[in-house]
């Protein structure tokens, strides 16, 4: 028999009609931008702006063991007491998207169907076609709610076996009643519930598992935990439905890193709820200065993502005037108004974009960027107080020893979100940021099994580059200022001279070796680096003090406020704040 000319023609039927996922080409994308691709503002697929938690970035350059097959039952444990149920509920997976394949695998049988909600995770039915099922779609309401009843005409009518529901849901944000999910558990059908955004907001359906062995949970540490990279998701399910995943599933599915990231992950849970904290108080801040914006309406929502509305705007010609300014978000459709990957139905998203809720300086050069796109003003909440220049620096430095990253924004709130891995010198820099009312991150990872000296040394170093960064020509500074900061007992004044000259006198003594676990001689080398990298004139004298942790603390204050004092804008100051017309 002839063999068929194509190579194609052996592929299975359901595969030719695939069309491939593209992720973005960050290159090109930043590239056209004109940034470094790291630079770019990747507020696109809903992943964590902040880093995986320290302990597991430790866990994994600990460990040892790749060269071995991975082990599950610690982790399953873990992530049985973390969700509240038992480890023989628990189904790990390749990423939530391989439950979502071992789901439709499990449930749907070739050629059978399960009903998808669109607006949907496009996942749900990529899967099913991949598989050879049948996607049906109900359209959500307009209320973004799932549409019951003509879900449950379709399941008794159709035979459906699945049925994906997300919760809160993608792209919308929108909690699904816990009744509402009671409701379709009636139904002769599995319900999957997808709680991919659960950790920040909406009720989970867990509690709905006791006596219903139809209820499939979907989970990932892809969002909260930081760790989208690294795949890691897992089902809660009846026994019976872990057992058949378990035959399913290939044997390593989830590989040896994402254990060890995942058990130091929920182990460190502090971490991970200060960034959940984070994202949920910047979803507020956020929220409300897009609400602010005329023509742009936003849906309050429970994730870590907004779906915004543009009057009169294709959303799809929006994202990508935000990527040229190299603020990536999320748009639905194409350019040319015709429907993209999505299941077409439910609320209608050509005007719509998604914009992930990112750290404090991200959402503001978001803001900014989407002001300038929609030729608004400025918003009022990223508005630099001295004309057109964001008063931002960002510097970050590698070495074998330390590896230092920092953003700050000269005009912020003091908000500030600071790891070194030194507690002390983090209390510290807190105290710089809020009391010079400046937005700071800091990340920090050095060398402390030496002990705290390079940190110390290269925070201060990269926290000058950015305080330069920040301050651009200096044009129109009022240059000096000072501040004393008493701390009871404690009494400390800094004088602050931004003319561009480095020198650092600092007078400070303390009577014990140690702050925390970094030497105190540490401060006055911290002062003395910020001077020469920051291109500071700094005066900084102890003048009264029992508590070495209070004399300290008194110093990181009175910097703050002096620089805050010496940054600030003078109209009447035009130009270069010196005589000689050059700093
Ligand atoms: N469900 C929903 C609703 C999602 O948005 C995503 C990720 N975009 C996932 C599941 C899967 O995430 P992962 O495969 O990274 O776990």
């Amino acid at each position: 028999m002839a063999q068929p000319d194509s190579i194609e023609s052996y592929f299975a039927p359901a595969v030719r009609e695939l069309a491939p996922y593209e992720p973005p080409d960050w290159e090109g994308l930043a590239w056209r931008a004109g940034l470094d691709v790291a630079r770019l503002v990747r507020l696109d697929a809903n992943e964590s702006p902040y880093p995986l938690s320290p302990r597991a970035v430790e866990a994994l350059a600990r460990f040892d063991g790749y060269g071995y097959y991975p082990d599950y039952r610690e982790l399953e444990g873990a992530v049985a007491r973390y969700a509240g149920v038992g480890p023989e509920n628990v189904v790990l997976g390749n990423g939530g998207d391989e439950i979502i394949d071992l789901a439709v695998r499990l449930f749907v049988p070739p050629g059978g169907a399960a009903v998808v909600c669109p607006p949907a995770f496009s996942m749900y039915a990529v899967s099913l076609a991949a598989h050879g099922r049948r996607a049906l779609a109900v359209p959500r309401r307009d209320d973004w709610m799932p549409d019951v009843e003509r879900i449950e005409a379709l399941v008794t009518g159709e035979g459906a076996r699945l049925l994906f529901l997300t919760s809160p849901g993608n792209p919308d944000g929108q909690p699904v009643p816990l009744e509402t999910i009671r409701r379709l558990l009636a139904l002769p059908a599995v319900v999957l519930v997808d709680e991919a955004y659960v950790e920040f907001g909406g009720e989970s359906a867990v509690p709905l598992q006791e006596g219903h062995p139809n209820l499939v949970v979907l989970r990932t540490f892809s969002k909260w935990a930081a760790m989208a990279g690294l795949r890691l998701g897992y089902a809660l399910v009846s026994p019976a439905v872990a057992a058949a995943m378990h035959r399913l599933r290939p044997p390593y599915n989830v590989n040896a890193a994402a254990v060890v990231a995942a058990l130091a992950t929920l182990a460190d849970l502090d971490h991970a709820r200060a960034t959940v904290g984070a994202i949920v108080s910047e979803r507020e801040r956020l929220g409300a200065a897009l609400s602010a914006l005329p023509g742009v309406a936003v849906l309050p929502g429970a994730a870590n993502f907004f779906l915004c509305r543009l009057e009169g705007r294709r959303g799809s010609e929006v994202a990508e005037a935000l990527a040229r300014r190299g603020v990536l978000v999320r748009s639905f459709g194409r350019p040319d108004g015709t429907a993209g990957e999505e299941l077409a139905g439910g609320p209608s998203l050509h005007d719509a974009i998604r914009v992930t809720i990112g750290r404090p300086d991200q959402n503001d050069a978001f803001l900014a960027a989407l002001a300038a796109c929609l030729h608004l003003p400025g918003p009022a909440l990223s508005a630099p107080a001295g004309g057109a220049r964001a008063r931002q620096g960002e510097a970050r430095r590698r070495t074998r020893e330390t590896d230092v990253a920092i953003t700050l924004a000269l005009d912020g709130t003091g908000r500030y979100d600071v790891d070194t891995g030194v507690g002390f010198l983090d209390h510290m820099l807190a105290q710089v940021a809020a009391h010079g009312l400046l937005d700071l991150t800091v990340r920090a990872r050095g060398d402390l099994e030496v002990d705290a000296h390079h940190t110390v040394e290269d925070v201060a170093i990269v926290l000058g580059q950015a305080l330069d960064g920040a301050l651009g020509d200096r044009r129109g500074l009022v240059r000096m200022g000072h501040a004393y900061a008493p701390l009871d007992e404690a009494l400390a004044r800094v004088i602050v001279d931004l003319g561009g000259r480095p020198y650092a006198v600092v007078d400070a003594r303390f009577d014990g070796a140690h702050l925390g676990t970094m030497d105190a001689d540490l401060v006055v080398h911290f002062f003395e680096t910020l001077a020469a990298h920051g291109r500071l004139g700094l005066h900084a004298h102890l003048l009264a003090g029992r508590n070495d942790h209070h004399r300290a603390e008194a110093l990181f204050k009175a910097l703050g406020r002096a620089l805050d004092a010496a940054s600030r804008l003078d109209p009447r100051r035009q130009g270069i704040p010196s005589t000689k017309g050059a700093l």
